[in-house]
């Protein structure tokens, strides 16, 4: 079966991700914010800081917990990093829930839209 992958802004994304996210978001619980760290768990003997950190109890001989070591989020629709640093990240504002995080246009753009087909309708497509 062949796949289709709706043009973003950000890239190509597929449709069925769009849908389900779009259908998956409540809208009301999110506000537009701008970015900001969060803090991290960092593998003991390394620079990785592979988990957000929100309060889940973590193996102390496994992780260093590491205040502001989150350094960016991605879009939860089309993936794009948003994160504080304007010389490094494209984004640097979002749509948060309190977990999650959505860039600007996906958010205002998709989230908002009144009908998401129609929405989807009106944009270029690529099948692969
Ligand atoms: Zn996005």
């Amino acid at each position: 079966m062949r796949t289709i992958f709706v043009k973003l802004k950000t890239g190509n994304i597929e449709i069925n991700h769009i849908r389900e996210m779009v259908n998956e978001i409540e809208r009301e619980n999110y506000t537009l914010k701008k970015w900001f760290p969060r803090p991290g768990l960092k593998e003991k003997n390394t620079e990785l800081v592979s988990r957000l950190y929100i309060g889940q109890s973590y193996d102390k001989n496994q992780f260093d917990l590491v205040e502001d070591g989150w350094t960016h989020d991605h879009c939860e629709i089309c993936f794009e990093a948003i994160g504080e640093d304007e010389s490094e990240y494209l984004e640097n504002e979002g749509y948060f829930d309190g977990y999650d995080w959505i860039c600007k246009s996906c958010f205002e753009e998709l989230v908002l839209a009144d009908n998401i087909e129609m929405k989807l309708n009106g944009l270029e497509k690529i099948e692969e």
